[in-house]
């Protein structure tokens, strides 16, 4: 029977962990952990999104700011708001929520986020950082799927990953992360041919398509372990960009959607602006 990867249970679990730093640095210090949040615009799920991180720095004792900013906001508008949060010394982490509106230039606006604050790890410099080993703080979501397979004792070194997606958010950081984990990665995208021979071939698969169950079962090699980054809701619930179902008889070990990767990201989030704040303390 495959193992089960459970996020909702380690994400928990962090959080009572990250509940007793955060105490522990108002004791010492008087100041609490602060994450700004940019949310640009009205898009309902990017706003919820939002809403959930704030609540997640609640549950821990953190504080967060809430910046929100209308839709016609121009780029040079968003550069100024960040400039202002990088120069406030209570802000210790600032998250720009992912898509904003087209008109604005996102590349240029998660680059004016100061490296120390990076706590999504969506800067250039930190990619850059991260994917050479040096100190920095990896985005959200592979980072919180590497915490999940060490926390799991997933042995990675010497296995082929196969990386589906190569976004800068979630695909090109997850190989990056593997490699330096020691697997060999191959990446697929969509211009990729024949997905279900190189799935075939992984020890480790990592679906980040955004594509509904795209990754059939049926080519996960038996004793693979499986991360399903994906998730689409669904009139039962959701699924993932992997299918999933009976994938116990098949995987060593897999992420069920939801309660696999979700929770992770946002535990990831407000763990590594924690560690911003510890850092700047001298901690
Ligand atoms: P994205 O920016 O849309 O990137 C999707 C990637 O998948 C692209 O690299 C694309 O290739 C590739 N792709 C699309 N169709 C494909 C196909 N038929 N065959 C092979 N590759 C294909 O998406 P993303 O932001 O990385 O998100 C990926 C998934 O993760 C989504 O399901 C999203 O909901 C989920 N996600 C979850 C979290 C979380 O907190 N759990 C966070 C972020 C994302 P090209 O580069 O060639 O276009």
């Amino acid at each position: 029977m495959a193992q089960i990867l459970d996020g909702r249970a380690l994400a928990k679990s962090v959080e009572g962990e990250l509940s007793a730093r955060v105490a522990a640095l108002k004791e010492k210090t008087g100041r609490t952990p602060i994450l700004a949040t940019i949310l640009v615009g009205d898009d309902p799920a990017s706003a919820t999104y939002v809403r959930m991180k704030g609540n997640a720095c609640k549950r821990v004792g953190m504080d967060s700011i809430r910046v929100e900013m209308p839709e016609a906001t121009t780029t040079e508008e968003l550069l100024a708001k960040i400039d202002e949060l990088n120069a406030n010394p209570d802000v210790h982490g600032i998250l720009l929520q992912h898509p904003v509106p087209a008109q604005i230039d996102e590349r240029a606006c998660f680059d004016r986020i100061a490296l120390e604050k990076d706590v999504d790890g969506v800067t250039c410099l930190g990619f850059g950082r991260m994917a050479m080993g040096e100190p920095a703080y990896g985005s959200c979501t592979p980072q919180g799927i590497m915490h999940l397979l060490n926390h799991y004792n997933v042995e990675l070194a010497g296995k082929h990953a196969v990386v589906v997606g190569r976004s800068a958010i979630l695909g090109k950081p997850m190989a990056a992360m593997l490699l330096n984990a020691n697997c060999t990665v191959t990446i697929c995208h969509s211009k990729t041919q024949n997905l279900a021979e190189h799935i075939r071939q992984a020890d480790i698969v990592v679906g980040a398509v955004g594509v509904p169950e795209l990754i059939k079962k049926d080519w996960i090699k038996k004793g693979a372990i499986v991360v399903d980054a994906g998730f689409h809701p669904t009139e039962t619930g959701g699924c993932g960009d992997i299918e999933l179902a009976g994938m116990e008889d098949v995987a060593a070990a897999f992420t069920p959607v939801p309660g696999g990767v979700g929770p992770m990201t946002i535990n990831t989030l407000i763990r590594q602006t924690v560690e911003a704040a510890e850092r700047e303390a001298g901690i």
